[in-house]
């Protein structure tokens, strides 16, 4: 995989770095063979439904044009619509995106909801970019794209680099190409422009749920647990939120900036205002002691949860690794090749495809109340999604048991059990 982030503490050594893609495939080959897979399912299952390259040239401020590479991918249709992000980064590559979009089918299907798996990304760096600038990439990205998007056909939403703001972009590109509103083309939209109470916190709410629904399995006491949390977007911020509101102590943070660090707990309320009022950054906050990502990574907490990119947890530090449970709040942190060590070393792990399938969980809500032309109470949404999460976590834990297995692998076989007897059902030519 091929990284350009200015960022020195998220991104590892690139020495043990793995393809997404054979990370994701590697997990989905060894529940494939616990289930018993029959090698047509096999071949249907691994390969991309469909994949798209489109080349976006856009009018910088300076009046000249530049040409962007952007992709969506289409793993499964099986159960629904493709589900799934796009993602606005200057790593991103076609084989990011195909793990990601497979991910999707997977964490829809752990989840139990009707979607396939799907998932888009621009080669591009938002934060060196104007709005004007995002306006017209995410118009022309969508203006390529309208053949593949659709409420019934493939449906996206915000992943690492775009939120609500590119969601309204992209809801109001398309519905301009149908001649009507069409608001269930898109999901993480604005509350204005039909999005759901709920959302944005969503993903953070779903890491919540699954960290206590894991700290319960192994009676570890919220009052007496402490946690670090990497990454500070929308997921790390709010699971560090909600999780310390339920009496955990967060001793680590960090961004692309750097890592922070205070024995005695981060007032989070207080690291997320810092955050809001300096551009969006934890650079210069003053209420911890400045570490390195890795310190961060490998500190003396009982929970650790990864909430930035892929391939943070690899074989170069697996065995450093001192929490007693890793909750994967971003998609794929943990390579494939860590997993033994991980597994080895007793440490318990909420995988990615069910730590983090909060967001796509109210998405779905989202777009049911846009089919309805309802809106829901943020206490319904989050009821709902309490409760998926926490019957999803008890699915998985249950396979864990019974095919004594790591968490990870019972939610691959959850979700490959799944999509296989839809298939099955479904048939084909
Ligand atoms: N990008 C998020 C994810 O990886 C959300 C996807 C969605 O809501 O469709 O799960």
């Amino acid at each position: 995989m091929t990284t350009t982030s200015n960022s020195s503490y998220i991104e590892p050594a690139p020495i043990n770095k793995e393809n997404p893609f054979e990370s994701m495939m590697s997990r989905f080959h060894d529940a494939a063979q616990l289930l018993g897979l029959d090698e047509e399912t096999y071949e249907v299952l691994k390969t991309p439904t469909k994949q798209v390259i489109v080349s976006l040239p856009v009018t910088m401020d300076n009046g000249k044009k530049k040409v962007f590479e952007g992709y969506r991918v289409i793993h499964s249709n099986i159960l629904g619509p493709s589900k799934g992000g796009i993602r606005y980064d200057m790593g991103v590559t076609l084989d990011e995106v195909k793990a990601l979009a497979a991910w999707m089918t997977w964490k829809c299907a752990v989840v139990d909801i009707p979607y396939g798996g799907g998932k888009g990304g621009i080669i591009c760096n938002p934060r060196s970019m104007s709005v004007g600038e995002l306006e017209r990439l995410t118009r022309a990205y969508t203006s390529s794209l309208v053949d593949v998007f659709g409420p019934d056909q493939d449906i996206p939403a915000p992943d690492m680099g775009t939120g609500p703001r590119e969601m309204a972009w992209l809801m109001d590109e398309y519905s301009r190409s149908q001649g009507r509103t069409v608001h269930a083309v898109v999901t993480g939209k604005p509350l204005v422009v039909g999005g759901s109470l709920g959302r944005t916190e969503a993903t953070g709410r779903g890491v919540m749920v699954s960290t206590l629904a894991s700290m319960a399995k192994l009676r570890l006491n919220p009052g007496r647990s402490t946690c670090a949390v990497q990454g500070f977007g929308n997921v790390g911020s709010i699971s560090a939120q909600l999780i310390e509101e339920r009496g955990i102590k967060i001793c680590g943070i960090s961004d692309h900036t750097g890592a922070y660090w205070n024995e005695k707990g981060i007032d989070i309320n207080k690291a997320i205002g810092f955050r809001n009022g300096n551009g969006g950054i934890l650079d210069g906050f003053k209420e911890a002691e400045r570490i390195t990502n890795e310190e961060l990574l490998e500190s003396k907490v009982d929970i650790l949860i990864p909430a930035a990119k892929e391939d943070v947890i690899t074989t170069a530090n697996a065995h450093k690794i001192q929490a007693k449970l890793i909750v994967e709040g971003a998609n794929g942190p943990t390579n494939a090749k860590a997993d033994s060590i991980i597994y080895e070393k007793g440490i318990s792990v909420v995988p990615d495809i069910l730590a983090n399938a909060g967001g796509v969980t109210v998405s779905y809500f989202e777009w049911v109340q846009n089919r309805l032309g309802y809106k829901w109470s943020e206490d319904r949404v989050n009821r709902r999604l309490d409760r998926i999460m926490q019957e999803s976590y008890e699915r998985v834990y249950k396979a864990a048991k019974d095919y004594n297995v790591s968490m990870r692998l019972a939610a691959y076989i959850v979700a490959i059990a799944k999509v296989s007897e839809t298939l099955k059902y479904r048939g084909g030519y």
